[in-house]
């Protein structure tokens, strides 16, 4: 048989079976085969029945001795009770237990073997277990496939049985040459090719499914680093825009800024000096915690090609942020005789002229994503600043590092996130770091506080209202592309005005309109309005040192990557500021949590505690779009795997860019095969 031979035309597969596992995904021999299982179970011994509650679940495998059928009210429960097959005196039986599952109790019978495997827990005298996962040995033909063996579980599947997923998988594995899909990992990775595909599934050991099971992860995450690194070549190939020139506008800025850089600013600006002396063009990203001062860096990087005669682009996820470099970019660059414009959808109607040559020409363009439809019109775009990179999707970078000529592309982000996620979400960029905070800033002190501290809360906001200080209140309503309850909002700022009165509060929001919001941040920032009623359009970059406290409403709703970056708005002047986190939800999840933030301002600290508590998917946003799904690999758990098999792909493309020598002809399909998909997908 075929590895590409569809299910379809195997005549001893019963056509509802066909389309059931259409309904997966899995439509010819490959995929079956490449369904892998979620874990297995070790099913060689069963151990006896336990005495007493266990940790976690177990395997275990009894004889049916009593069932029964019970109703309360309108549950139905059904109830099995199962002894051990060989039982000795000791062993007591074991209570399985299901509710309002009328299939269960049609499928199990006094007299029969069960498999089960759940967690037992003490119910009075009796061990019960809620729920097992359960099989049937119906004749002992079957234990070979299902029993007496590393068995596989593979992810749940409506309409198709663990038993017959097994069966079909076992068959077809047996009739197919899986060394066709075996995939190639130079000697550096994998010293022998693994005999078979099939031990992943029905493994004969349990190292066996383990070295199986790496051999697998890396031949998954050598197929992505081979494209990031192809794709890293394929721009150090090109020629960037640039012209290396240095002028007199970067270190007339450094004198003019009011304070020194930091010694990371400085390390972190030289590599992007070198980058733009290269002939490729650059790919950096920047990563630097909240208020680590990332706007300079991107805005000496920008001077450096107006110096060269080209223009800079600097785009922001809103437009509230956009307009905030605007005005400090008009504040540091207009007495350097800098010409600056704004281009947000807002402003689009008034300022849509078309960028061309000419002495009114803007060097350095400020924008929202509206940029990136505009971004035609630039006559010689040198260097793209995209900062908050994690609030976009990969596909908007690549929308302008795809430009010719070449741009320099300088991407920032204060989501600092584990190193195994930037070498796969951000792999095709090199990565700079700034690592160290300005001087003098002060520090935040962050309280987790109930529902019922609000009063206290408030107390404390007025009295640093009191004393000259601003302050957010972040309300909960996670995203801005969530439906905006405007009269919920309104009613929402009443009250918050009623309890700061006589300070000002005003309210901001995503569906405010833009001159509006525009006017509101003024007032805010020149100390008019001491509150800021808000969602998290404040999120990113809203920089105005003197607001020093903030509230964050219905913390529980938020990731914890969200709430550092939340919490960045304050602290940004050298007195101590304060963030509360209200919330009424008392689960251990939630305390543990927050807690987090109470304990630590280590951005990466906080973004691994994300990792761990939510996963990947959450603490990118909207970057993942562009992640890759794995089918077996997991980031967190085989980081090292990730590692190795980066460093081997860069090695070897770096030492044959083309894949022209002989031995390495066996890697071409992995990069020629999905060229262009890496950073294609869309957000
Ligand atoms: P972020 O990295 O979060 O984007 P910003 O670039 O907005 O941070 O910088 C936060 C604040 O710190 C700004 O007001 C900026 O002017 C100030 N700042 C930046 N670098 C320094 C420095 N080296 N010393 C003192 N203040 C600085
Ligand atoms: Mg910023």
């Amino acid at each position: 048989m075929e590895i590409e031979t569809p299910l379809a035309e195997l005549s001893w597969i019963p056509r509802p079976r066909v389309t059931a596992l259409r309904r997966l995904n899995i439509e010819t021999a490959a995929d079956l085969i490449t369904h892998y299982p979620r874990r297995h179970e070790d099913r060689r011994e069963f151990p006896d029945f336990p005495r007493e509650e266990t940790l976690g679940p177990i395997c275990l495998c009894g004889e049916v001795v009593k069932t029964r059928l019970m109703r309360f009210g309108g549950r139905k429960i059904f109830e099995a009770v199962l002894e051990e097959h060989s039982a000795h005196a000791l062993s007591q039986p074991l209570t399985c237990r299901w509710f309002n599952l009328h299939y269960v109790q049609k499928m199990i019978a006094t007299g029969q073997r069960l498999v089960i495997f759940g967690r037992p827990k003490l119910r009075g005298q009796r061990l019960v277990v809620v729920h097992p996962e359960f099989e049937v040995i119906e004749n002992d033909d079957e234990i070979s496939i299902h029993f007496r063996r590393i068995t596989p579980i593979y992810p749940a599947t409506e309409g198709v049985s663990q038993r017959v997923l097994r069966s079909l998988i076992f068959r077809v594995l047996n009739e197919v040459d899986t060394d066709s899909i075996a995939v190639e990992l130079p000697e550096s990775l994998a010293e022998k090719r693994p005999e078979a595909l099939h031990q992943i599934h029905f493994p004969e050991s349990v190292e066996q499914l383990a070295m199986i099971r790496d051999h697998l992860v890396l031949a998954e995450f050598f197929r992505m680093q081979m494209q990031i690194a192809s794709e890293r070549a394929r721009n150090s190939a090109r020629v960037a825009h640039h012209r290396s020139k240095q002028g007199l506008l970067l270190p007339r800025f450094l004198s003019l800024v009011p304070f020194a850089l930091t010694r990371a600013q400085r390390r972190v600006l030289d590599e992007i000096e070198l980058d733009l002396a290269a002939r490729a063009p650059m790919n950096r990203l920047l990563q630097g915690d909240v208020g680590s001062g990332k706007t300079v860096v991107a805005i000496a990087a920008m001077l450096r090609a107006v110096e060269a005669g080209a223009q800079a682009a600097l785009m922001a996820p809103t437009q509230i942020l956009a307009e905030q470099h605007y005005m400090v970019l008009r504040r540091w660059l207009d007495p350097l005789a800098v010409r600056v414009s704004l281009r947000t959808g807002a402003r689009h109607e008034e300022s849509f002229l078309p960028l061309m040559d000419g002495d009114d020409v803007p060097q350095i363009v400020v924008g929202t994503h509206a940029l990136l439809y505009e971004s035609v019109q630039f006559s010689k775009l040198g260097l793209a600043v995209i900062d908050e990179q994690h609030k976009f999707g990969v596909s908007q970078r690549a929308k302008l590092t795809s430009r010719e000529p070449a741009p320099d592309v300088l991407v920032m982000t204060a989501t600092p996130i584990p190193r195994t996620l930037t070498m796969t979400i951000y792999g095709d960029l090199d990565v700079s770091v700034i690592d160290e905070m300005p001087a003098g800033r002060g520090e935040i002190q962050t309280r987790a506080l109930a529902e019922a501290q609000l009063a206290e809360a408030i107390a404390f906001i007025r009295r640093e209202l009191g004393s000259g200080q601003q302050a957010y209140v972040v309300y909960p309503l996670i995203d801005e592309s969530e439906k905006l309850d405007v009269k919920a909002a309104a009613q929402e700022f009443e009250r918050w005005q009623e309890r700061l009165r006589p300070f000002r509060s005003e309210l901001l929001h995503g569906r405010i309109a833009a001159a509006e919001k525009q006017a509101i941040m003024q007032r805010f920032r020149s100390g008019e309005t001491q509150a800021l009623i808000s969602t998290t359009v404040i999120e990113v970059g809203v920089d105005v040192s003197n607001a020093t406290v903030m509230l964050i409403e219905n913390a529980e709703r938020f990731g914890l990557s969200q709430l550092h970056q939340l919490r960045g708005r304050i602290g940004r002047g050298a007195r101590t500021s304060h963030c509360l986190l209200l919330s009424s939800d008392k689960s251990p999840d939630t305390i543990a949590k927050l807690s987090v933030l109470e304990r630590t301002t280590n951005g990466f600290e906080i973004a691994e505690a994300d990792w761990q508590l939510r996963g990947p998917g959450d603490l990118l946003g909207t970057a993942q779009s562009g992640l890759a799904e794995f089918k077996l690999g997991d980031l967190k758990r085989d980081a090292p795997l990730m590692r190795r098999a980066r460093a081997v792909a860069l090695s070897l493309l770096e030492a044959d860019p083309e894949l022209e020598r002989p031995e390495n002809q066996r890697f071409r399909s992995l990069i020629v095969e999905r060229q262009g998909q890496t950073f294609s997908q869309v957000s």
